[in-house]
């Protein structure tokens, strides 16, 4: 019998987490971070399951798989990597994969400018007629994803589906009026997440795990 799919994973509000001494981080950032609230072997569990689920759903024909960049780009490698060993490890013919990446600017420091900037991208003719998998980091507001699948659809793919690895939590998604990728791997508290590639103005791209940043942190690399 299968199991029923969990939606997300629900980090709590004020997450007890984990002591950063309890694992290995980079001694550049030691000084800089609050806790630890997913630890990198979690991610990299939670990244195989959403693998599946998308495999069981989509699996069956071609994708494009298109990486928003920075943030995206950890999930997203770790993410294909997955869907790869289930491909040769399935007797089944598993999706074949194109990949395109695009690149995404919102937020300076903690805040988002409310103007989301699409910065750079690869052709997107190469989407028309396809099933497109779009890989993100985290969804808050919603805005970013929306403008993105708002120009994809320009483009006329047959098919749009988003994985996320984070949500935020917001009242409007709790009220379901916020924009929802289908596949999501946390659910997060409305706190500013760092590491796995989500920055701070750039900094924390290479922690491990997901952190929150500590009010030291927030000064000595804000942006000037
Ligand atoms: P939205 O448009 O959904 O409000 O914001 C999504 C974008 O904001 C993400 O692609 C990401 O770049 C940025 N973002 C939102 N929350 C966080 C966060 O907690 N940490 C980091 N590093 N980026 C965030």
């Amino acid at each position: 019998m299968s199991q029923k799919r969990v939606a997300a994973i629900k980090i709590e509000d004020d997450p007890e987490g984990y002591p950063l001494g309890a694992f290995c981080i980079p001694a550049h950032y030691a000084d800089y971070l609050e806790k630890i609230i997913i630890p990198l072997g979690v991610v990299k569990d939670r990244t195989e399951k959403l693998a599946r689920d998308i495999v069981e759903d989509i699996g069956d024909g071609p994708i494009v798989a298109l990486c928003v960049l920075k943030g995206g780009h950890q999930f997203f490698h770790d993410l294909l990597e997955w869907i790869q060993i289930i491909g040769r490890t399935s007797t089944k013919n598993i999706m074949q994969i194109r990949v395109d990446f695009i690149r995404l600017k919102s937020y300076v420091n903690e805040e988002s400018t409310g103007e989301v900037q699409i910065i750079g991208n690869d052709d997107l003719n190469g989407i028309r007629g396809r099933n497109v998998l779009v890989v993100e980091d985290i969804v808050d507001t919603g805005k970013t994803m929306e403008k993105l699948l708002g120009e994809l659809k320009k483009y006329e793919p047959k098919m749009v589906k988003v994985a996320s690895l984070l949500t935020k939590r917001s009242k409007a998604r709790i009220h379901g009026q916020a924009y929802t990728p289908e596949y999501v791997g946390f659910d997060v508290p409305k706190k500013f997440v760092v590491g796995y590639s989500l920055d701070y103005n750039e900094y924390f791209r290479d922690l491990g795990h997901i952190c929150l940043i500590n009010e030291k942190g927030k000064e000595k690399f804000k942006s000037d």
